[in-house]
């Protein structure tokens, strides 16, 4: 990636110190950072280019951009500041999965860095004394669930593979806002509603969000977390170690092995079994993206363990035998849930971590497999489940996604977790985090591609994807909400690829996800629409769901310019920006 002109990095450097930290200056507390401008969902220009759920995260990475900085610069400082603002959704308690182009080298790249199974967990380790699985709600808020957080060594590796400023430069604006907060608004409030009575029996996780007597904080209040911006600025000085090793680390590993459920407090909390080894071996490796063609356009997304790349990649392959820019939308949806519930059972037969299974990568996404499995979609919906198909050789709604892309051609497609909103619902006492619940990602049972074992990654569903024409990106997109990942950006993806949506139209768009079951999730407005009853003539079958995911994405403008768009109204509504807007 191109690095700076010689006087770049000073400027940058100011402009982080002075201009995104009106607050650091000070000994005390400043006033929280207001959002400047109004939040908007589109946004065209020049300059670069960010979307992401927060105003404040998007003004970060737009910044970031605007003094030089490059998108993996801007990604990074952006992350750390939504680890702040939407701290039960991603987090440096967490781990994600960061695909990025890069223009100088002509080539995607992707950054690992899920959550991993401590060396201590079995593959019965989610079986109880009777060989059942436990309650599942009793595994998400647990020490049992709770995976080696990546999030860290992704950002280091992220920042020092591709990046032109230091892992220190892109924590200090987070380091501003976890100081200085932010203003409380409706769904975070209503998040920690949501999550109350777990918070309330933790203490560090009750001290950290809610207030003194218990209730969540009002809609219009401010939040700091000055832990957090101790713990962050802990690792500016000293580095991704200082996570990984020494105090912090062992501050996680008590908390996942005697989680500080409070005094009296009678629900079942099992303890994780993680040690010192287990962070400090953590590990983010670089792989390959999965690509497949589509249209003439390549798409580049998540290998395993995600299943996002694999499984968009296969349902792409598959419609691609249809031509559906002359079907109506009601044949585009019957034939996208047909092609979307056929890649799902293939997924969940053999998509696991490939360090410890044998994934049928190429198989699944070869065009062979692809006529195979296309072959079985007929005019009337197929019943569900479907079987997996053999290849030759062989959920939620937590999360966030952010894009960005800079004015030399680089972009970055990063969605990051820690599994459940409020992930397992503990926070690192004195620290500021909370930590993932992602082992309950595994099946649960053994013998399975996604069963635990010692040290494996559980398979997602993020989905960060990159398209390309001729080499160069075109489209950048993805979500959050589990398995649903996968349909929201499948849907997005044919919408404005096949039927002729903008990209903020494609996001926009009411939701429906077939995931290989016998009833496809769908929202309101799109079971409003005169397309249930056609599609129900079919033998489709809804359930209606409020809200499916709550997307980001970039397009690049055939005139160079950029195209930022963000959800208008899911979880109330996102933010994009550009450097230079269109006037
Ligand atoms: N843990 C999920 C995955 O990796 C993401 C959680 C969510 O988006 O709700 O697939």
């Amino acid at each position: 990636m191109r690095h700076l002109r010689p006087l770049r990095p000073l400027l940058l450097a100011l402009v982080l110190c002075l201009a995104l930290l009106p607050g650091v200056a000070a000994a005390q507390p400043a006033a929280p950072l207001a959002p400047t401008a109004p939040k908007v969902p589109t946004a065209v220009g020049d300059g670069g280019a960010a979307a992401t759920v927060d105003e404040l995260a998007t003004r970060t990475a737009v910044d970031v951009l605007a003094a030089g900085g490059n998108a993996v610069d801007a990604a990074v400082a952006a992350a750390a500041v939504l680890g702040v603002t939407e701290p039960y959704s991603c987090g440096i308690g967490g781990g994600g999965f960061l695909v990025a182009y890069l223009a100088d080298e002509d080539r995607v790249v992707t950054i690992d860095h899920r959550e991993t199974a401590p060396n201590s967990l079995r593959e019965d380790s989610f079986l109880d004394a009777a060989g059942q699985p436990i309650p599942f709600g009793e595994a998400v808020t647990s020490g049992l669930g709770v995976g080696v957080p990546g999030t860290v060594r992704g950002w280091q590796q992220a920042l020092s593979r591709y990046g032109t400023i230091s892992l220190r430069q892109a924590l200090q604006p987070a380091i501003d806002v976890a100081r200085s907060g932010f203003v409380v608004d409706e769904t975070f409030a209503s998040q920690t509603e949501a999550n109350l009575e777990r918070f309330a029996d933790f203490s560090s996780t009750r001290e950290l969000f809610l207030d003194d007597d218990g209730t969540a904080p009002d809609v219009g209040s401010v939040l700091r977390n000055p832990d957090l911006a101790d713990t962050y600025r802990l690792i500016a000085r000293r580095g991704a170690d200082a996570f990984y090793r020494g105090p912090i680390a062992r501050d996680i590993v008590s908390t996942v092995n005697r989680p500080p459920l409070l005094a009296g407090e009678t629900r079942t909390v099992r303890p994780g079994g993680m040690d010192l080894g287990d962070l400090a071996s953590y590990a983010a490796p670089h792989r390959p993206p999965t690509m497949v063609e589509y249209r003439g356009l390549e798409v580049a997304g998540m290998g395993p363990p995600s299943s996002g790349g694999s499984t968009v990649g296969e349902a792409l392959n598959i419609l691609e035998g249809f031509d559906l820019a002359a079907a109506d939308r009601e044949e585009a949806f019957h034939l996208q849930f047909e092609a979307a519930a056929l890649a799902f059972a293939d997924r969940n037969a053999y998509v696991g971590d490939a360090d410890y299974v044998d994934v049928p990568l190429e198989e699944l996404l070869s065009d062979e497999f692809a006529a195979e499995r296309r072959a079985l979609i007929g005019e009337t919906a197929l019943p569900k489940p479907v079987a997996p198909g053999v290849p030759d050789s062989a959920e939620g709604e937590s999360t966030t996604h952010l894009t960005v892309a800079d004015d030399q051609g680089n972009v970055v497609s990063y969605t990051f977790t820690i599994e459940s909103t409020g992930g397992s619902g503990i926070a690192v006492p004195g620290r500021g985090f909370l930590l993932n619940n992602e082992l309950t990602d595994f099946n649960f049972v053994p013998g399975t591609a996604n069963s635990p074992a010692p040290g494996k990654r559980p398979r997602s569903s993020m989905s960060p994807t990159i398209v390309l024409r001729d080499g160069e990106p075109v489209l950048a997109v993805g979500s959050p909400g589990g398995a649903t990942i996968i349909t929201t950006v499948l849907q997005i993806l044919v919408d404005d690829i096949d039927l002729g949506a903008s990209l903020p139209e494609a996001i926009a768009a009411p939701r429906a996800s077939q995931r290989n079951l016998p009833v496809t999730n769908a929202e309101p407005a799109f079971l409003a629409s005169p397309l249930r009853a056609e599609l129900e003539a079919r033998g489709h079958a809804f359930s209606e769901v409020a809200e499916i995911g709550a997307a980001t994405g970039i397009a690049l403008l055939d005139d160079g310019s950029f195209l930022a768009a963000a959800e208008p109204d899911r979880r109330g509504g996102g933010a994009a920006a550009v450097v230079a807007p269109t006037p």
